[in-house]
């Protein structure tokens, strides 16, 4: 983390994960525990049917709350799809685009995700752009090609403005919901190699001033290591953030003094 110079983001993602009645479980459970937490943003990323309920039970507390998809067209036949000014205006302020799942289950495409990164900013929304290699990718010595492909890819077409907006989500693959998680190490080379390829874009204040989390089995336990990093400036978190207890250890790590 640097907080001199940028936000520290802690998201959840609950992906296909709690029914209404749970969403409320959980947030009459968090609300009187969430203290001030001064240092970092919290952000819940909710299914879209909860969006609008999730929006009010945390209206009076600072946690935002973020959608994990949107379509890149502002209208039209597009069935079951969702645009970024419909999140708008229900009260979505994050929405996490080209996650791996949407990437292998639902074919989006380093093409897809710009379109939607462009579609999200248009409407005044932060988009969370996933990026990361695979096993195969890393063990081949591809990574640093393949994030930069992809970050590229992403924020092309962007100017230092749009970018600010936007925060980049180091997701290696092969740590996503496997308890396998990177080492600090690991984790930091990658978000400074991001930061490398935003500073060559954009220049330095914008690269100095953009958030970069880590995702990938971030936990309660290994949250601190990870967040000590220079360029670790936050967490998107799957498992461990559908739980209470371990999601507030997780932003109590991201608020240590
Ligand atoms: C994710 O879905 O973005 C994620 C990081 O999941 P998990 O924390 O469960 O690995």
């Amino acid at each position: 983390m640097n907080r001199k110079y940028r936000k520290t983001i802690i998201a959840g993602n609950w992906k296909m994960n709690k029914t209404l009645t749970e969403t409320k479980a959980f947030a009459d459970e968090i609300k009187p525990q969430l203290g001030k937490h001064k240092w970092c943003e919290v952000v819940l990323c909710v299914p879209f049917v909860n969006i609008p309920a999730a929006v009010r039970m945390f209206k009076d507390t600072r946690v935002a709350i973020g959608a994990e998809n949107v379509h890149f067209e502002d209208h039209g036949a597009f069935t079951g799809e969702v645009t970024a000014e419909m999140l708008k205006e229900v009260g979505v302020k994050y929405v996490i685009i080209g996650h791996s799942e949407r990437r292998e289950y639902y074919g989006e495409t380093d093409f897809t995700v710009n379109k939607k990164i462009k579609a999200a900013l248009a409407a005044g929304l932060h988009p969370i752009v996933c990026v990361g290699e695979s096993l195969e990718q890393r063990e081949l010595g591809v990574t640093a090609e393949l994030i930069n492909y992809q970050v590229k890819c992403a924020l092309s077409g962007l100017d230092a403005s749009q970018m600010r907006k936007v925060v980049i989500a180091y997701e290696p693959l092969w740590a996503i919901g496997t308890g396998k998680t990177a080492t600090a190490e690991q984790a930091n080379e990658v978000c400074e190699i991001i930061r490398g390829i935003i500073r060559h874009q954009f220049g330095a204040r914008v690269a100095r001033a953009v958030t970069i989390q880590y995702g990938g089995s971030m936990n309660a336990k290994n949250a601190a290591e990870l967040l000590a990093q220079p360029d670790v400036d936050g967490g998107l978190i799957g498992g461990a953030a559908l739980k209470v207890p371990d999601f507030l250890q997780i932003i109590a790590a991201a608020n240590q003094e």
